[in-house]
């Protein structure tokens, strides 16, 4: 059986979900679900990353210990992960215990590879970033993401040899060993492999809201090693808690989603970790782009930060799920604009999609009192159709998740386009019976393709719609068949007619 593992990242637990969050986790969602479909055995890891200075100092502030404090957050994330119906198949924590285990466990072995030194450290730390930021990122002396001054920090800490690994991460990113998308990232960062590499801090002494350093229990566990290492926790690569099954088979994961501001611990620390523990590399990484709200950078002083309950109220799950998906190009820069969804709702769930169902439903009812015995498929639908499931599929193959819904819209719009040419109400007048029931066959095929196509995005109006075709057990039969064999089946000779699926708004 083929399997397929991906992940999120962990989120920082210094805030409550927005459509940051919510962006990079339905692209996950909708990902799973589709491998899931295609009968790939699936593993969607996310969860929340909670240790480091920061998130020990908010916890002071709430008059909370750390750990609590992290409780009532991850208790936000794992709601607002419900209310968007994302199916993922763990949560975890890095205050898991087995997690921790696993830290340590990693650390000894790219300890006793020899990788692993105890030196002086002098920087500027940036406590947003949880990192030391070089003299060349810096922008007027402040943390080019932040905006805030780094604070000078002198330790004696532990230090990973990065600089050992660096031609082996180059070469594995170059021969798409491991693969990085989309291109200009990649790009971005074998130049970057290209300048010196300097070996990398991995703990701190001072920090006690963190995993012990198991070689030196004066010293923590630097918060972004200990993050990453979740990848191997959550499918408890080295069966370290005896409650899970055995998962190892997942690994080596095939694809984590990230933000683009985290590519390098990604793409150039975390491989390096892994080739120093003599565990495989993941096989690819996505690297999404970041984006402005209504044009403006998202910012809580601003005072537009969008939560997801916000979008769940004017959208619902389903079409909140599929605007946020597709509301600019996976991979580069974008905006998002509640304005612009709600026009593009309008224009192709209310216009064009849910038109269609509702027409074709009201026809079925009118003239056939919602009973008829479906003709063949034309050849032009089945074609249309055909053309639909390709791109649909490509789009999958490449990330370009964003256009899937224009490809099932294309077909939409299509067959409504071909309610106007048939005319039905005029066949129906002139009495032209078979000619009526090919009609409203082909908009059944076409309707039953489109609601399958849209399950991985909008399961819920997939769910409503095959229910209407009275073939709710054949739903994952069907979709599958129908990205495999490009073939569409009609069971039954009754119907029931759909409620109004996507009410215009205002
Ligand atoms: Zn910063």
């Amino acid at each position: 059986m083929k399997k397929f593992y991906l992940t999120t990242p962990i989120y920082y637990v210094n805030d409550e979900p927005h459509i940051g969050h919510t962006y990079t986790t339905i692209l996950a969602d909708v990902l799973a679900r589709y491998y899931k479909l295609l009968g790939y055995d699936t593993f969607f890891l996310t969860g929340t990353d909670e240790h480091g200075a920061k998130i020990y100092e908010a916890a002071l502030k709430n008059n909370m210990d750390p750990k609590s404090f992290c409780d009532t957050i991850v208790d936000k994330f794992k709601s607002a992960w419900q209310s968007l119906e994302i199916n993922y198949s763990r949560f975890i924590r890095t205050t898991d215990e087995h997690h921790e285990k696993t830290v340590q466990l990693i650390l000894k072995k790219i300890y006793e590879q020899g990788d692993i030194y105890k030196a002086n450290y002098e920087g500027l730390y940036c406590i947003q970033c949880e990192r030391y930021i070089p003299d060349d990122e810096l922008v007027d002396g402040l943390c080019p993401d932040h905006n805030i001054k780094p604070i000078l920090q002198r330790e004696e800490n532990y230090f990973f040899k990065l600089s050992k690994y660096k031609e082996v991460v180059y070469n594995k990113i170059l021969s798409g060993e491991l693969e990085i998308f989309p291109e200009t990232r990649r790009n971005e960062i074998l130049g970057k492999l290209q300048l010196k590499l300097e070996d990398i801090s991995i703990s701190r002494k001072h920090l006690k809201w963190g995993i012990p350093v198991p070689f030196d229990q004066q010293q923590t566990v630097y918060v972004w090693i200990d993050a990453l290492v979740n990848y191997l926790s959550g499918i408890d690569f080295f069966n370290i808690s005896l409650e899970t099954l055995d998962m190892k088979h997942f690994w080596p994961c095939d694809l984590h989603i990230i933000g683009k501001d985290i590519l390098w611990f990604h793409a150039v620390i975390w491989p390096a970790m892994l080739l120093s523990a003599g565990v495989e590399l993941p096989r690819k990484i996505l690297a999404h782009g970041f984006f402005t709200v209504e044009g403006k950078k998202m910012s809580k002083t601003l005072g537009n930060v969008i939560r997801p309950k916000e979008l769940l109220e004017i959208f619902g799950v389903d079409a909140t799920r599929l605007l946020v998906l597709s509301s600019f190009p996976v991979g580069s820069d974008g905006n998002f604009s509640i304005i612009e969804s709600k026009e593009k709702y309008n224009k192709e769930l209310a216009d064009n999609f849910g038109n269609l169902v509702s027409r074709t439903f009201a026809m079925l009812s009118k003239y056939f009192n919602n009973e008829i015995v479906p003709t063949e498929c034309s050849s032009e639908m089945k074609h249309t159709i055909y053309e639909a499931v390709n791109s649909y599929k490509s789009f999958f193959a490449e990330l370009s998740l964003d256009k899937i819904p224009d490809a099932i819209f294309s077909l939409t719009s299509y067959a409504n386009k071909y309610v106007q040419m048939k005319s039905p109400w005029i066949v129906a007048k002139e009495k032209r019976k078979d000619e009526l029931i090919s009609i409203l066959s082909d908009l059944l095929y076409c309707i039953k393709a489109s609601a399958l196509l849209f399950y991985p995005i909008m399961p819920n109006v997939t769910k409503k719609i095959v229910e209407s075709f009275n073939e709710t057990e054949y739903t994952e039969f069907d979709y599958k068949k129908l990205l495999e064999e490009k073939t569409i089946t009609i069971r039954n000779h009754k119907f029931k007619p759909v409620d109004i699926l996507f009410k215009k708004l205002k």
